[in-house]
């Protein structure tokens, strides 16, 4: 058995074994092996009962119950239904534990972080005999880095830029995320919206209506368009960056309706990192836009991320109109007040729009309201209108490929797909690729855009590419798939710009926290701390301080717990700015200035 085993499995486990199996040595081998795959369901059921649970409010006992089973990074297993299925990053809470930050750090890793790492699927626990095994012998092969192989075919030269504006009839893509506080209406907005854009047939919203009704839910109908699994709407809260297409009148907008409960900010990120511009609703009841705009909503921490994270254009839905009698002091008291706000969060007035609307009664979403409580005073656009009228952002279509993985999911053929948003340069069927980390080269089977087969795409593309030749283990959501030629970099130290949110304790050296980068939510820690900067300017005002406050600009140094693909700012804007998280809020936003080792 130790033959087979090797020293995967403990003595006592073995003798037990073989006891239970009469001596049979072929059976106890078995048994073990058996035991190991169990395990790792079990574990991965613990895993959903816990995050459950932590919502509420967590026990010491299930956190240790958790790191037992989470220093291995979890990986990705095929689905039963062969539906896709989101994976993150395992956020093991060593870190915290080390710096003796447990108890500070417990309720953001557990509650909202954990979150990413519940999406995975199945757990590779520490115990796991089988898995850690096959585990080892992809370790033993990642260390030899798999040669470059040139494509044998050679590429058949396309003016993508020709070829991007033929597309779509000639309609801009656009990626559009839909941010704002818990319960301000998103989902009831843009359901609302899809279903008069004839997007979601009469039967089936009857069926949304009928169901709701009867889970004496009747108001959130136009939310269930969004919010597709029971889950979410048992708790009445979207969890997931679900997707879907709409199109206006020059534009093919691919939808992220991002999720505002607390809980699931790390999902929001990912889908901001990928969206070219955003709605943020806010709720216009009175106390309501209050709640969501003071500290602790998520009105300004929303802003302030997606601004970070590259979107500059901004529908702000100034929501549920209806409950204060579409009100122009409320709006403009409303408006005035965010106006500031996004202005110091770095978002230009000429780049945000305000629209009155309700989403409930579907006023001012896709026409122009008539109702004279509203035209009396509002002449501007409606929601559809000013989604239609956002500048289509500058790709970087002339760049190395890049694409950064949102989602791994088994399918029904022979390989596996990847999904995510091309960031840089452009891609056929046919071509090989790189993945970064783990170092190894596929092919690109078929790539599909909005449900569809294509045979080539380019930056701004939300895609889901098949690839073959590569083993679906060793990738991860977070993984970028690039040129062989002109490969992304890896690293696990690198220095960066950052500036400090509002924060209530000073960051030192040593301090934990999560990289949010496109689609990675990966541990790490701040290592050190260069410089002060001049906001401005960006001169160094004050050389290696003690600690960083809230408000400052700063060099420092940044140690992840396993290798991430990064690229300098100047070279990958996209691929450059990340955001840092500390229990369980956003602590600082950052550009990659120096990549280290
Ligand atoms: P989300 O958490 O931001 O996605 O919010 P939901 O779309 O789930 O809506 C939260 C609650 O607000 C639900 O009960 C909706 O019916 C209600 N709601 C949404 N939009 C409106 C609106 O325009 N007017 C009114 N009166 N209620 C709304």
């Amino acid at each position: 058995m130790r033959e087979v085993l090797a020293e995967s499995v403990p003595e006592q486990t073995m003798v037990q074994a073989v006891l239970d199996s009469k001596f049979d040595v072929q059976k106890a081998l078995d048994l073990v092996l058996s035991q190991g795959s169990k395990q790792n369901v079990k574990s991965s059921n613990e895993d959903a009962v816990i995050v459950r649970k932590t919502t509420k409010g967590k026990t010491r006992d299930s956190q240790s119950a958790r790191m037992e089973s989470e220093i291995v990074p979890k990986i990705t297993k095929m689905t039963v239904s062969g539906k896709k299925q989101s994976m993150g990053f395992e956020v093991p809470c060593l870190i915290a534990e080390e710096n003796g930050h447990a108890n500070t750090l417990q309720k953001g890793l557990l509650t909202e972080d954990a979150r990413v790492a519940s999406g995975v699927l199945e757990t590779v626990s520490k115990s796991s005999t089988l898995s850690s095994q096959v585990a080892q012998i992809s370790e033993e092969q990642n260390t030899v880095p798999t040669p470059v192989k040139k494509s044998s075919k050679t590429k058949p030269q396309i003016d993508v830029k020709a070829e991007l504006e033929k597309r779509q009839g000639g309609k801009q893509l656009l990626n559009l995320v839909v941010i704002g506080h818990v319960d301000a209406g998103k989902s009831t907005l843009m359901g609302h919206l899809l279903y008069l854009l004839g997007n979601v047939n009469k039967r089936t919203m009857h069926k949304y209506e009928q169901e709701s009704k009867k889970a004496g839910k009747a108001s959130f109908a136009y939310a269930w368009v969004l919010d597709e699994t029971g889950e979410e709407r048992e708790r009445g809260v979207t969890m997931d960056v679900g997707m879907t297409k709409f199109e206006t009148k020059t534009k093919v907008i691919t939808l992220m309706d991002a999720p505002g409960h607390k809980d699931f900010i790390p999902n929001m990120i990912t889908g901001a990192a990928q969206a070219d511009v955003a709605v943020l609703v806010v709720d216009a009841s009175r106390g309501e836009f209050e709640a969501g705009f003071e500290t602790g909503g998520q009105t300004r921490e929303h802003g302030l991320l997606v601004r970070s994270l590259g979107v500059t254009q901004l529908a702000v839905a100034v929501n549920k109109m209806d409950q204060v009698n579409w009100q122009q002091e409320r709006f403009q008291e409303i408006t005035s007040k965010l106006g500031q706000f996004l202005k110091q969060a770095g978002f230009k007035e000429s780049d945000v729009a305000y629209i009155p609307t309700s989403g409930l009664g579907g006023e001012n979403l896709v026409t122009r309201s008539q109702s004279s409580d509203l035209t009396q005073w509002y002449k501007g656009k409606c929601l559809l209108e000013q989604i239609d009228s956002f500048k289509p952002p500058q790709r970087s279509v002339d760049k190395p490929f890049r694409l950064c993985v949102a989602d791994v999911f088994k399918d029904q053929g022979s390989g596996f797909c990847v999904t995510g948003k091309i960031e840089a340069g452009y891609i056929q069927v046919g071509e090989r690729l790189l993945a970064m980390p783990p170092n190894e080269t596929c092919t690109a089977k078929g790539i599909t855009l909005h449900d569809e087969p294509v045979d080539w795409a380019a930056a701004g593309d939300h895609v889901s590419l098949t690839l073959t030749g590569m083993d679906i283990i060793k990738i991860n959501v977070g993984c970028v798939f690039c040129d062989p030629k002109e490969p992304i970099k890896v690293c696990t130290r690198f220095r960066a710009r950052v500036l400090i949110f509002n924060i209530e304790v000073p960051i030192t050296k040593g301090f934990p926290v999560l990289l949010h980068y496109q689609t990675v939510s990966e541990p790490a820690t701040i290592r050190r701390l260069l410089s002060v900067l001049h906001k401005s300017t960006g001169e160094v005002t004050q050389k290696k301080p003690k600690f960083l406050s809230k408000g400052q600009n700063a060099l420092i140094e940044l140690q992840t717990q396993r290798p991430v693909a990064l690229e300098l700012y100047k070279d990958f804007k996209e691929l450059g700015r990340f955001m840092l998280r500390y229990s369980g809020s956003t602590i600082a936003a950052g550009l990659v200035t120096e990549i280290k080792e």
